[in-house]
């Protein structure tokens, strides 16, 4: 995958990653998820866009955070979604 770096993910110093390995939503709901994400401003994690409630992207809009890490611990990536940036670190 490309570089595309944006300013919010210039900003990133240090990446925050999952406190607990689950989307938070999904387990209030009962739901399963595929992949999770990390936000970068509140540093709550969420489900990726390949699960059924695509949690992430739901906060990110409802938010305004640009910023998520992938929560998968044998992926090391950012992404921004108002400026669709991404970058590993
Ligand atoms: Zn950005
Ligand atoms: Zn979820
Ligand atoms: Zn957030």
């Amino acid at each position: 995958m490309s570089t595309n770096e944006c300013a919010h993910l210039r900003a990133v110093r240090s990446v925050r990653h999952p406190s607990r390995r689950e989307c938070e939503e999904c387990v209030k709901i009962g739901s399963d998820w595929v992949h999770l994400r990390t936000c970068q401003e509140c540093g709550t994690t969420r489900c990726c866009d390949e699960s059924p409630n695509r949690h992430a992207t739901r906060h990110a809009r409802e938010s305004g955070h640009p910023v998520i890490a992938s929560g998968e611990p044998d992926e090391r990536w950012l992404y921004c979604y108002p400026d669709d940036g991404f970058r590993e670190y």
